[in-house]
C-alpha cells in the first residue's frame, strides 16, 4: 500500500464494515466478478463480496433474485453519441430497455445478471466509460455543469479540469477505501448547475485579482450532504486556481481518507468532520497538506436555476443553440436514446448532455435546424415544452428496484405530477421531489417541495405515505426545505399538494414572492 492508513491503529474505532474493506479492497471484487463469479453465477458470490460489487458500480436489486442495477459514471454529464449507443445497446441486451438518468448526471440500468457483467464492463470500456467506482466508499461520479464549453454563462469550460480529476482519482487505490462515499462538484457556470451545496467538495466559480491580473478560478466549499442528517456544504477562504484544483482535490480527499470517522457509517460522511473541524480548522489542515493557497476572491455564483433548461437556448458559440429535454422522472428506453444520438448526430454537435435535474440536453444545433429537430418524433414524448409540474418533478428509484426503499416513488411522482398539472394552474414551476427513504437520492431537501415515503397503520392495514418538507433551495439563499406536521397518504398526495400550493397561490404577498421565501 502505497500510503500509512493511519486509522487502522485504533481497531476500536472502526466500524465492521472497515474490517471488510480492510481485508479485501472494494477494487479487487472487479477481478473477481469477471474471472469467477460471472461463471459460478450468483449463488456462488459471498456475502462480502457482494458488499463489494458497490466498487464495481453494481448493487442487488429488489427482490434479491439474482438482479443487479449497476450505475455508469458521466462526467459533467457530457457523453459522445457513440457512448449513448453504447449505454442504449447494454439496455436493450441486458436492461429490459430502461435507463435512468440520476441526480448525479449518471445512467443507471437494472436488470442486469452477473454473468452480463464482463461483456458490460468491456462494452463500457470500448467507448471510455466505466461504471467502478460510481457506488462504494471511494470519489463517485464527478458532477458539473452539463453546458461546460457551450454557457454562456460560465466563467470557464470545466470540461477538462473534470476529466483530470476524475483522472487522477478512478481506480486509485491511494483513495479507494475512504470512510463513507464521497462527492465531488466542478462548475464555473454563474447558476449553480452543479447543485455545490450538497456535494463533500465543491469548486464554485470566482475571481481573484493575483499580481495585478484577474484570474479565473473557483471557491471551494467542503461538507455538504444530504441524507437522514443533512448539511449544506460550508466555503473554506481559499480561491483555487485551475492549476491548483487537482491538489485541493487531492488534500480534501486525503483529509476525508485519514481523519473521517470510521467508527459509525452513519457518522463518516466527510459532513460530520468539517462540523466538527469548522472551515478554519480544516483549511489549516489542508494548507499543511498541500501548501499555501490564496484566501477568497470575489464569488461569480449569481443563483440558482437548479439544473433546468427547458426549452431551446442560444449558445455562448452564436448561431447555436442547446434544447433541453424534459424525462419524465428521469427515466427513458434504450430507443429513445438511440433516436436522441441520431439527432444528436444529425443536428447538433455529436453530444448528450446529463443535468442534475434528471433530464438531458441536446446541444449545438444551428439556428436554421432547430425547428426540423423539434418536429422530431422522440421529441413529442422527451418534449422541450414539458407541463409545468411534470417539468419540475424529480424521484429516486424507490421499492421497484432499491432494497432500502420503503415505498414506491417513480410511478407515483408520474401520477402526481399529472394529476397537479390537469388541476392546478400557477405560473411558477415549482420543483417536486421524491424520496422512497431517508437516503435522499431523490435530494428531497432542496426541493420547494421533498416527499419523503414512510408507512403509515390505517384500519385497512399499512399503507404507503408520505412526509412533506417544504422550501428548499441553493445558490446565495440555500436551505434545506422544513418538514410540515402530519403524513400523507399515497393515494392523498396528489389532491394534498393541489390545495397546499391553491393556499399558497392565494396567500402570497405578491406574484413575485417565490416559493421558498
Ligand atoms: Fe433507494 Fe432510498 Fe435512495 Fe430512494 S432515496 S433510491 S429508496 S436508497
Amino acid at each position: 500500500m502505497a500510503y500509512e492508513p493511519i486509522w487502522m491503529a485504533d481497531p476500536d474505532k472502526l466500524n465492521k464494515f472497515e474490517f471488510v474493506k480492510m481485508e479485501k479492497d472494494g477494487l479487487d471484487v472487479i477481478r473477481t466478478i469477471i474471472e469467477e463469479y460471472a461463471q459460478q453465477g450468483f449463488d456462488s458470490i459471498p456475502a462480502d463480496d457482494m458488499d463489494r460489487f458497490k466498487w464495481a458500480g453494481v448493487y442487488q436489486q429488489k427482490p434479491k433474485d439474482g438482479h443487479f442495477m449497476m450505475r455508469v459514471r458521466i462526467n459533467t454529464g457530457i457523453m459522445t453519441t457513440q457512448q449513448a449507443r453504447a449505454l442504449a445497446d447494454i439496455a436493450k441486451v441486458y436492461g429490459r430497455d430502461l435507463v435512468d438518468v440520476t441526480t448525479r448526471q449518471a445512467i443507471q440500468f437494472h436488470w442486469l445478471t452477473v454473468e452480463s457483467l464482463p461483456d458490460i464492463f468491456k462494452r463500457l470500456e470500448d467507448v471510455g466509460l466505466y461504471s467502478f467506482e460510481a457506488c462504494g466508499d471511494c470519489p463517485r461520479t464527478i458532477v458539473g455543469n452539463p453546458l461546460a464549453g457551450i454557457d454562456p454563462n460560465e466563467l470557464m469550460d470545466t470540461t477538462d479540469l473534470v476529466e483530470e480529476i476524475n483522472d487522477y482519482f478512478l481506480m486509485n487505490r491511494d483513495f479507494s477505501n475512504l470512510p463513507r462515499k464521497y462527492k465531488v462538484s466542478i462548475s464555473s457556470n454563474l447558476y449553480n448547475n452543479a447543485n455545490a451545496e450538497i456535494n463533500d467538495l465543491s469548486l464554485t466559480p470566482a475571481v481573484k485579482v493575483i499580481d495585478g491580473q484577474e484570474v479565473i478560478g473557483f471557491h471551494a466549499m467542503v461538507g455538504g450532504g444530504l441524507s437522514a442528517k443533512p448539511h449544506l456544504a460550508q466555503p473554506l477562504d481559499i480561491f483555487v486556481r485551475p492549476e491548483d484544483a487537482l491538489r485541493v482535490a487531492i488534500g480534501v480527499t486525503t483529509i476525508f481518507r485519514d481523519y473521517g470517522y470510521r467508527q459509525k457509517r452513519h457518522h463518516a460522511r466527510l459532513k460530520f468532520l468539517v462540523a466538527d473541524w469548522g472551515p478554519e480548522k480544516f483549511k489549516e489542515k489542508l494548507v499543511e497538506l498541500v501548501g499555501e493557497l490564496p484566501s477568497r476572491g470575489e464569488d461569480k455564483t449569481l443563483g440558482w436555476e437548479a439544473a433546468y433548461f427547458d426549452g431551446v437556448h442560444p449558445q455562448r458559440q452564436a448561431g447555436l443553440n442547446y434544447v433541453g429535454l424534459n424525462v419524465p422522472v428521469g427515466r427513458l428506453d434504450a430507443d429513445e436514446l438511440i433516436e436522441l444520438a441520431d439527432l444528436a448526430d444529425q443536428y447538433g454537435d455529436g453530444k448528450i448532455r446529463t443535468t442534475m435535474s434528471q433530464n438531458i440536453l441536446l446541444s449545438g444545433v444551428p439556428d436554421e435546424k432547430v425547428d426540423e429537430l423539434l418536429s422530431a418524433r422522440v421529441l413529442q414524448r422527451l418534449t422541450p415544452n414539458p407541463r409545468n409540474f411534470m417539468s419540475r418533478t424529480v424521484s429516486c428509484t424507490g421499492n421497484e428496484f432499491c432494497n432500502l426503499a420503503i415505498v414506491e416513488t417513480k410511478q407515483r411522482a408520474k401520477i402526481v405530477a399529472e394529476y397537479l398539472d390537469e388541476n392546478v394552474a400557477l405560473n411558477e414551476k415549482i420543483r417536486i421531489h421524491f424520496i422512497g427513504c431517508p437516503n435522499s437520492c431523490g435530494q428531497k431537501h432542496i426541493a420547494d417541495i421533498g416527499l419523503q415515503g414512510t408507512l403509515v397503520k390505517t384500519p385497512e392495514g399499512t399503507v404507503d405515505a408520505f412526509d412533506i418538507a417544504v422550501g428548499g433551495t441553493l445558490g446565495p439563499q440555500a436551505q434545506l426545505n422544513k418538514a410540515l406536521k402530519g403524513r400523507v397518504k399515497g393515494d392523498h398526495v396528489g389532491p394534498v399538494l393541489a390545495e397546499l400550493l391553491m393556499f399558497y397561490k392565494e396567500n402570497r404577498l405578491s406574484p413575485e414572492e417565490s416559493f421558498f421565501e
